[in-house]
């Protein structure tokens, strides 16, 4: 029997050993002539934003404020059935094909390091090591901190930093080998995950939920209209959304769009394409701290109504490595049972002091009604 809030942080420090070094050779090729005249073509020095310090950056933040209640384990290495379950053969080949080499896979700056293979198939081996810790009920909820991210990686297409699709592998292994039914992705990532979306589109079985930044932001998918198709009509949901939108108006499509969903799916399980970029450090959107504090709230209490408060979060972007760190941290210390903070209050019980202490201040006359006693006194 699972404690109430007991959680599951799974880390695994195989996944270190995806490092794309652009300095180094890569295998010569189209591939390689057309992404080096791409970033030579910037201007500016080009680093690969992926990197381990993400990982590290988040264990050493929860090393020196750990949340009571989160517990770490190690994760596994994904074996060529389970991710056979959402990328081709042929994909799977083509990248095992690159382990030990160091390659460009995609412009849109997907690369490997000979450690990538190895650390891709232990990220997508972990989230579905963290889908399984819930659902054999060792923990209420857990969190994959997982890299390279997966949300981008299509069935048979690497993109966007993602060679396998971690959270799709997680949803297919949960419904395939652990008797879910039905289980719901709720992407936050700033960007749309159109690799989840493409894995899930005729499926009816899995309800695809992204709010992002819309077109023409990367990938520029994600409209509005794209619902599924077929079986799976009517279970892909996308909110496309301005830049730099902030906590209220993430809540309110919580609130308004995702909750009602829901309700209507009844889900097994629920997963979490977990990404930190719509914070405002990474420059794309503007949530705080505290709006992830409460997105987690609503989505555990959605879990613990429909699902027996089976709940995975899987992480997939968030560059600014503050921003990353804390913010993984503000979803654990909700999983792990601390009230979910409402945005837009913090500091308020500081100023209201601030203000009765500067109240009387700038007024000519003595404020009379502070001395007069007042008319409830008398114990109602
Ligand atoms: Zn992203």
């Amino acid at each position: 029997m699972a404690k109430q809030n007991s959680v599951i942080a799974f880390y695994d420090e195989r996944m270190l050993a995806h490092e794309p070094d652009i300095e180094v050779p890569f295998l010569p090729g189209r591939m390689d002539q057309r992404v080096r005249s791409l970033l030579s073509g910037l201007g500016v020095p080009w680093k690969y934003p992926e990197h381990p310090a993400r990982l590290t950056a988040i264990r050493h933040l929860l090393e020196i404020e750990p949340v009571p209640g989160v517990i770490f384990e190690a994760g596994a290495p994904a074996t060529r059935e389970q991710l056979g379950r959402v990328h081709t053969s042929s994909y799977l080949d083509s990248i095992y094909q690159l382990r030990g080499k160091s390659a460009w896979l995609d412009v849109d700056t997907t690369a490997v390091s000979p450690g990538s293979v190895d650390a891709a198939e232990v990220a997508a081996g972990t989230a579905i090591a963290a889908v399984e810790a819930v659902v054999e009920g060792r923990s209420e909820s857990s969190f994959a901190l997982v890299r390279p991210p997966g949300h981008h990686a299509e069935p048979v297409r690497a993109s966007g930093f993602c060679l396998f699709n971690n959270v799709a592998v997680a949803a297919a292994h949960a419904r395939t080998a652990l008797g879910c039914e039905r289980v719901l992705i709720v992407d936050w990532d700033a960007h749309h995950g159109n690799g989840t979306q493409d894995i899930f589109w005729a499926n009816p079985d899995v309800l695809f939920f992204d709010l992002h930044r819309g077109a023409p932001f990367y990938p520029g998918t994600g409209k509005i209209e794209e619902v599924g198709v077929g079986l799976g009509d009517g279970t892909t949901v996308n909110v496309p959304l301005p830049g730099d939108v902030g906590d209220a108006v993430y809540l309110k499509a919580f609130r308004e769009i995702l909750v009602p969903a829901a309700e209507w799916f009844r889900p097994d399980l629920i997963l979490v394409s977990a990404g930190f970029d719509p914070h405002c450090h990474d420059l794309a959107m503007n949530v705080s701290y505290d709006g992830f504090s409460a997105m987690t709230g609503i989505l555990q209490s959605l879990a613990r109504q429909q699902c027996q408060g089976r709940l995975v979060f899987v992480l997939e972007g968030g560059y600014n490595l503050i921003s990353l760190s804390r913010g993984v941290r503000s979803v654990l210390q909700v999983l792990a049972g601390d009230q979910p903070l409402e945005p837009g209050l913090r500091g308020l019980a500081e100023l209201e002091a601030a203000a009765a202490f500067h109240r009387n201040a700038f007024r000519s006359e003595p404020d009379a009604s502070a001395a007069a006693p007042d008319a409830n006194q008398d114990g109602t």
